[in-house]
């Protein structure tokens, strides 16, 4: 079962802070210089995050197999 998990946007240093607002504690940085994706902590792998900002906004990523078991966010 997916839900939808609201995510609050804060500037931290390394740039653009996501906050999951509905309490499961995902948080990911989006970097000022490189607009790279970072996520910090996954909170509920199986809610999915959505949020907005005047300047950016998020949709609910798609999810492939490609790749998904490399990278830095794989664990
Ligand atoms: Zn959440």
């Amino acid at each position: 079962m997916s839900q939808f998990h609201e995510l609050s946007l804060s500037t931290g240093p390394a740039g653009l802070v996501f906050e999951c607002a509905d309490g499961c504690s995902r948080r990911m940085v989006v970097e000022r210089q490189t607009g790279v994706l970072t996520i910090i902590d996954r909170g509920d792998p199986y809610a999915q995050h959505r949020g907005s900002h005047s300047d950016l906004s998020m949709s609910a990523p798609s999810v492939t197999g490609a790749g998904a078991h490399e990278g830095p966010a794989a664990r």
